[in-house]
């Protein structure tokens, strides 16, 4: 399976309960990190190390094993002037047959739409399966969006429950409470600690 964030901790709440559930099956898991997420608090030095070791953690904490990470280094909220390097980046990572598991292509966020969009595009020129998560959706869209969309829901245990939260924990730079961050309100948090993940299908 290959698993396309644009941002790190994205890939985590999205998909973090799916990606354990899998690397659990003893089947692995390549995560794409597209960008290392340094825009999202300006005032912060060194953010995107900060962030890539975070998001480092947060996979173990998923899977032990089975889990491997590849960084694209694209500029934090530029990735649409990119678009030929994540193409061919993702064409270099993906196998015939491989699950494809990319951000929602209207998802409301300049790199979820244009990181959404190309793993569309691919996925029907070459014939993967692609399930897309919604991040910002969830905080912004209209549910009437949706009602000709088909959904998939996957449920997850008590064991993928609690590796999903103490991942979602190791993103320390998005969680402090003296950071005000007008980008990801906390309550969106919620959202990502529910006993399933809903992928567009
Ligand atoms: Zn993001």
């Amino acid at each position: 399976m290959l698993v396309v964030a644009p941002h790190p901790d994205d890939e985590i709440m999205g998909a973090g309960g799916l990606i354990h559930t899998w690397a659990g099956m003893g089947r692995s898991v390549t995560v794409l990190s597209v960008t290392d997420g340094e825009a999202a608090l300006p005032v912060r030095e060194n953010l995107d190390l900060i962030r890539r070791d975070e998001l480092k953690e947060a996979l173990r904490k998923l899977s032990a094993t089975h889990v491997s990470v590849v960084r694209l280094g694209l500029p934090d909220g530029r990735v649409a002037d990119f678009q030929r390097k994540l193409r061919s980046a993702i064409l270099s990572l993906i196998e015939p047959g491989m699950t494809m598991i990319s951000p929602y292509e209207r998802d409301g966020h300049p790199d979820h739409d244009v990181v959404g969009s190309i793993c569309c595009e691919i996925a029907r020129t070459q014939g993967n399966p692609l399930a897309r998560y919604p991040i910002w959706t969830w905080h912004r869209a209209d549910p009437a969006e949706f009602l000709e969309v088909s959904w998939g829901k996957f449920p997850l245990d008590s064991e993928a429950r609690r590796a999903k939260t103490h991942a979602l924990q190791c993103f320390v730079s998005r969680r402090q409470p003296d950071l005000h961050d007008p980008v990801a309100p906390h309550h969106m948090w919620n959202y990502f600690q529910r006993s399933y993940e809903a992928f567009l299908l």
